[in-house]
Order: C-alpha cells, then sequence, then structure tokens
C-alpha cells in the first residue's frame, strides 16, 4: 500500500519574516499517522496549534495566512508546497514568531531541510482526494479549475504587461524530482512600487534583494538576474501547491490556471470542499494505484489550458 509520510528525524531553520522583519525560528517534527500537519505557534509561555488546513485561512491578500484567535502564521504557503511535493502527511511545526521565515523567497531551503530530516514510512496507509468532475472558480480574468487526472499536475499562465515576464507558461506533473528540480528554487516576486507602498505601512520590512525579486518599470533590480527565464510562473506553481494542499489530502487532479493567485486558489479549495460529489477519497494498495484512478480524461494539450473561455 502507499502509506502516510512523516520526516525521519527532527530539523530546525531560521531566518527572518518578510513582513515582520524578525528572526524566527522553527522546528519541524515527526507526528503519527492521521496528525496532519500542524503548526505550533508559541506566544509567550503559550502554545497555539494551528492544523494547516482551509478552514483555518484568515486571510490571502499578500500571503497565505492561517490563524486562530488573535494568533497568527503568515506566508506558510512556500513550505507547505515543499511538505506536499515530498509528500509528508503527517509533521509537527514549532514556530516562534508570526511567520514562516522567508529564507531567499523560494522553497528550496525548505526542500534541503526535508531532505536532511529523511522521510519515514508510517504503518497506515495514505488517503487521496480524487477528483472526479471539474471544479472551476473565476473572479474578472483570474481562473482557476481543476479536472479529473490521473496525477496530481499544474498548468499555469501569467501574463504581465512588463517586458521582463509577458506571458509565461509550464505544464508539470508535481513530484518530490519535479519540485526540486522545476520549482524550488524559484522565487518569490514583486514590483519596487509595491514593496514601497508595503514599507510604507509597515510591510514587508524584511524584504530585500536577498529574498525577492524585485522589479521597477523597465528591469530586474537582483544584481544576479534570474535563476530560470520564466522564475516567475514557476514559483507562482509553486505557491498553488502550498495553497492547494491546505485541503487536507494530496490531490489526484489537473489544476489549470490563469493569472491565479493565493485568494483564487483558496476559493478553489473551498469550492471543491463544498462540492463533494465532484471527487472521491481513495486509500488503495500501491499496484492497484493505476487501475483505481482511470478515470476518463478530456483531450489534454497546452493551447485547451490557455482557453479563457
Ligand atoms: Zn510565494
Amino acid at each position: 500500500m502507499i502509506c502516510q509520510c512523516t520526516i525521519d528525524k527532527a530539523v530546525a531553520i531560521s531566518g527572518i519574516g518578510l513582513h515582520s522583519g524578525e528572526r524566527i525560528n522553527m522546528t519541524l517534527r515527526p507526528a503519527e499517522t492521521g496528525t496532519g500537519v500542524v503548526f505550533h505557534r508559541l506566544v509567550g509561555p503559550q502554545t497555539v496549534s494551528i492544523p494547516a488546513r482551509a478552514e483555518n485561512v484568515v486571510d490571502t491578500r499578500l500571503a497565505t495566512v492561517l490563524g486562530r484567535g488573535e494568533v497568527r502564521i503568515s506566508t506558510v504557503e512556500h513550505l507547505l508546497a515543499t511538505l506536499a511535493a515530498y509528500g509528508i502527511d503527517n509533521l509537527h511545526i514549532d514556530i516562534d514568531g508570526p511567520e514562516v521565515p522567508v529564507m531567499d523567497g523560494s522553497a528550496a531551503p525548505f526542500a534541503s531541510l526535508i531532505e536532511a530530516a529523511g522521510l519515514r514510512k508510517l504503518s497506515k496507509s495514505r488517503t487521496y482526494l480524487a477528483i472526479r468532475q471539474p471544479v472551476t472558480v473565476s473572479d474578472g480574468e483570474k481562473r482557476v479549475n481543476i479536472i479529473p487526472s490521473r496525477f496530481f499536475r499544474m498548468t499555469y499562465d501569467i501574463a504581465f504587461e512588463h517586458p521582463c515576464i509577458s506571458l509565461q507558461q509550464r505544464s508539470l506533473k508535481i513530484t518530490a524530482e519535479t519540485f526540486r528540480r522545476e520549482l524550488a528554487s524559484a522565487r518569490t516576486f514583486g514590483f519596487l512600487r509595491d514593496v514601497e507602498r508595503l514599507k510604507a505601512i509597515g510591510l514587508a520590512r524584511g524584504g530585500s534583494l536577498d529574498n525577492a525579486i524585485v522589479i521597477d518599470d523597465e528591469q530586474i533590480l537582483n544584481p544576479d538576474g534570474l535563476r530560470f527565464p520564466d522564475e516567475f510562473v514557476r514559483h507562482k506553481i509553486l505557491d498553488a501547491i502550498g495553497d492547494l494542499s491546505l485541503i487536507g489530502y494530496p490531490l489526484l487532479g489537473h489544476v489549470r490556471a490563469y493569472k491565479a493567485g493565493h485568494d483564487i486558489n483558496h476559493q478553489l479549495v473551498e469550492k471543491i470542499l463544498a462540492n463533494p460529489h465532484c471527487w472521491q477519497l481513495l486509500e488503495f494498495p500501491e499496484e492497484h494505484l493505476q487501475e483505481a484512478l482511470r478515470v476518463p480524461l478530456p483531450d489534454f494539450s497546452p493551447e485547451l489550458a490557455l482557453s479563457r473561455a
């Protein structure tokens, strides 16, 4: 059978928070079957536990933010994307600040951390959420939908009226290998005018060229340029993997997104959860995986995914 996973040993990482500018320490610890991914925010002598699930999302404007009462944990998406891609079902995350450290703006430091911890198979089987009927959310030009697929796949398009970005598209099957190779090191990005506006209202205090790609009206300001020519769309896929993982199960479906973001990704998760006739929970022995998932697939082509209709 395909077993649930956790990490093999506890690992720690520290870095500054993008918005608070504070130094934050985070420890990842192994967890038993059925735990899920749970943040434990240390606030003075108290610990507030917040499961990484859609019902605990309290803000999606600048980043995906989990909350319980007054306690917040912001910018969870890059860490959660890494856990989803590596197939980590159960994990305790101790954190002593209001946001996951931004590190270099990508998921590569988290991927290295998970590789250093190693994976541990647990004794219970994993439950997948398999999409059976398409679910779509749109908001103006923004659109994201998910259709049946035997794998977790993402096709993403972005369009910015900027000479360094313009149109970018990428489509790939999400596995630990493709994540590590194609997505993990893609950094978050922002426009200089937005960064200045955020700093003026006390946000993005930790933001710098060390943890984001920053663009002015004409060019990329980072002295070393980009890590991939299409680093922007790769990062958007990374964000979406993290946001969609808040559904609480590994997904089997093909996500197609156009100009999407944290808000609409979260709306898709809520719409999927609200429409249980569109999906099925599956648990099965490994050898039957392909058989169980032999769902009728629509003809797929990148052109089709591009259609804005
Ligand atoms: Zn991001």
